[in-house]
């Protein structure tokens, strides 16, 4: 089990993160999530022994997770981590990447581990290609397989599909996060994108000012989001008093209601329509089978 014990640190004097405290255990994903500049990264960095903490420890297993003032090399064998800056060999071929570290004493067991991982990754077309040449998101897919190459016991990553275009990203996650499922690997995944959450994490963690303010399964924190900043990861949303927080999809148009609005514009959603609304002065999104005349009245119902 990884125990992040109660952690603070800061680059200067100001405190990045206090008071973080949190688990994960063998097989676990656990997502963090916040806005850009919240301490994601920071905190993937601080799990990984990059920097000294201001306060707290970090255990894997019993053993303690130390910065470098007590550690020559940074960094354990059993925890790798995929930065957002992923450092490849880039004269080098697509498996000759993935396989470095692998012992050259035992060639079949090397090339099979590397052909195993192309595969998690879907880089088979690509195996005998120099990484220069890759795009981002290939490279990214790389620098994955590079890091699940030596079996860690724990994988932290680093927005991990932010690179990787729409068409590749569902089937690459699925095949990614089900792996690490398969090999108990911990897994603990920064990220703003709903999509690597929802489906694959078993906790979420947000982090807002300095702190983790929510910590819970996706489908709790999605029913009860709490704050506008949960709601807002999940999607659009309304504060509407006395209600609270009500998801566009919860608002539904009916022929009576005590909630009259007049539609402002209609956004095309794929499976609906986004409609900008105004009640009582307010800006309201909710969905609809089909697009709204700007001005067109309407009375909306919440359903929960
Ligand atoms: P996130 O990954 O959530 O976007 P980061 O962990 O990268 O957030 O950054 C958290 C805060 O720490 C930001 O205010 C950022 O400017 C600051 N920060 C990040 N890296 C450094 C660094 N190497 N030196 C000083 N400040 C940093
Ligand atoms: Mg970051």
């Amino acid at each position: 089990m990884l125990h992040v014990k109660n952690i603070s640190f800061g680059y200067t004097k100001t405190k990045v993160l206090e008071t973080i405290d949190f688990k994960v255990n063998s097989g676990e994903n656990t997502a963090i999530i916040g806005e850009s500049g919240s301490g994601k990264s920071t905190l993937l960095k601080l799990i990984y022994g990059e920097y000294d903490l201001t306060q707290g420890e970090i255990f894997w297993k019993g053993q303690q997770i130390l910065g470098p003032k007590y550690n020559l090399v940074v960094g354990y064998d059993f925890i790798k981590y995929v930065t957002q800056e992923f450092d490849l060999m880039p004269f080098t071929t697509v498996e000759d990447n993935i396989g470095k570290h692998l012992s050259r004493f035992f060639p079949k067991e090397k090339q099979q581990r590397t052909d195993e991982l192309i595969k998690v990754v879907e880089l088979e077309a690509f195996a005998k290609t120099k990484v220069k040449t890759l795009s981002g998101g290939q490279k990214q897919r790389v620098a994955l397989a590079r890091a699940l190459a030596k079996q860690p016991e724990i994988l932290l990553l680093d927005e991990p599909f932010s690179h990787i275009d729409n068409f590749k990203k569902q089937s690459l996650r699925r095949s990614v996060f089900n792996y690490l499922k398969e090999k108990q690997i911990a897994c603990v995944v920064a990220t703003h994108n709903k999509g690597d959450v929802l489906g694959f994490a078993d906790k979420m963690l947000v982090l807002e000012n300095k702190k983790i303010i929510a910590q819970d399964t996706p489908i709790n924190l999605y029913n009860n989001p709490k704050t506008p900043l949960v709601a807002s990861f999940f999607g659009e949303f309304n504060s509407i008093e006395p209600y609270g927080i009500v998801y566009a999809h919860q608002l539904k148009i009916v022929k009576q209601s005590h909630l009259k609005a007049i539609v402002k514009q209609a956004y095309f959603n794929g499976n609906d329509w986004l409609i900008e609304a105004l009640l009582n002065k307010q800006t309201i999104f909710f969905q609809h089978n089909k697009a709204l005349d700007s001005k067109t009245f309407v009375f909306l119902e919440i359903s929960i």
